[in-house]
């Protein structure tokens, strides 16, 4: 994925030559086009050569352009992370490349649940992003079920999550929330009703006129409003976010794959007598131990078999 074309066997003479071109950072991918930022910040429309991956919302490129507004991509530099999701038919596509943060928003209404709450950490985990958990809809909240609440969340500051409690009507949490989205390129995801629209417009205040910025660049009119886009936060940091995106959730793991996903297990993955272990009723599970010890939280475990009955393994 993104790597440059080798030509291996050709004598050690005769070196792939080094990509050349302008570097851009792809905002949005629209049919074959994509929407590249320049490093100056213009913005400029390319195709991309015919050997090449299609692009995704936060590659970075190099291109080569004939004219200020058309240009055509020539290389896709390795990416850091790739953000996936199954399409219509089931099969994994990549949406978004370089995410190095996922913030999980989640709300007391619509209520939440934590073998959710953990499926989106398993998914941030394992294409090696920072999960940050926000708690939206903190105004609903009084004192006691504010701390109730925390004291739930309490097995995830202990695994060094950061949890955020936040308010789009009182604007409560947001200074932290945007300190904590400086320097780093991130998406929100969570269910639906939880405000991930409302923070993204809180975090973007003049989002309408960047889309419709966009918009005129790609020519094609609202159309940026549901592509999966990459926007500047106005302290530093990027977001990128469409309506796909934000419903992304956990594709399809193997049980292995899922038990890395829950940080608190890696310490005692391969330890357990039988290599195959599933953590449920095996003698000499490490896992159950740990858990038994209180090391490991028993919902953690109930959540990794939920998730792994789910995935119908
Ligand atoms: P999304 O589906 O996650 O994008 O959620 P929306 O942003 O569309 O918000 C769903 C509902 O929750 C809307 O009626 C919002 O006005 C409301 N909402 C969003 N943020 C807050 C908040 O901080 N407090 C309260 N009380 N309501 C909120």
């Amino acid at each position: 994925m993104g790597k440059p074309s080798s030509n291996s066997r050709s004598s050690a003479k005769k070196k792939t030559a080094p990509p050349t071109g302008t570097p851009g950072l792809v905002l949005a991918h629209y049919g074959q086009a994509s929407l590249v930022e320049k490093n100056d910040g213009d913005l400029i429309r390319c195709l991309s050569r015919k050997n090449l991956p299609r692009t995704i919302c936060g590659d970075r490129i190099l291109f080569e352009s004939s004219t200020p507004h058309d240009g055509v991509i020539t290389h896709i530099e390795d990416r850091s992370s790739t953000l996936v999701r199954p399409d219509r038919n089931g099969r994994i596509r990549p949406v978004a490349a370089n995410i190095d943060q996922i913030i999980i928003v989640i709300a007391s209404k619509p209520s939440f649940e934590f073998p959710m709450l953990d499926s989106y950490l398993v998914a941030a985990e394992l294409i090696n992003t920072r999960p940050i958990i926000v708690v939206n809809k903190q105004d609903l909240l009084n004192h006691d079920s504010h701390s109730k609440l925390e004291q739930r969340l309490d097995t995830y500051v202990k695994l060094d999550y950061s949890v955020l409690f936040t308010s789009t009507l009182t604007t409560d949490g947001l200074k932290s929330l945007h300190q904590q989205l400086r320097q780093h390129t991130s998406v929100l995801v969570g269910q639906s009703g939880v405000g991930k629209s409302s923070l993204v417009k809180a975090l973007l205040p003049d989002l309408d006129i960047r889309t419709g910025q966009l918009s005129k660049v790609t020519g094609l009119g609202r159309h940026t409003t549901t592509a999966t886009t990459l926007y500047h936060l106005p302290d530093s940091g990027d977001l990128i976010d469409s309506p796909g995106v934000r419903e992304f959730n956990l594709w399809p793991v193997d049980a292995d794959e899922l038990a890395y996903g829950f940080v608190d297990f890696r310490p005692y993955l391969g330890t357990c007598r039988f290599s195959n272990c599933r953590h449920n009723a095996e003698p000499g599970c490490q896992i159950k131990e740990a858990v038994q010890d209180k090391i490991i939280s028993a919902g953690r475990l109930a959540n990794y078999h939920a998730m792994l009955a789910s995935q119908g393994k």
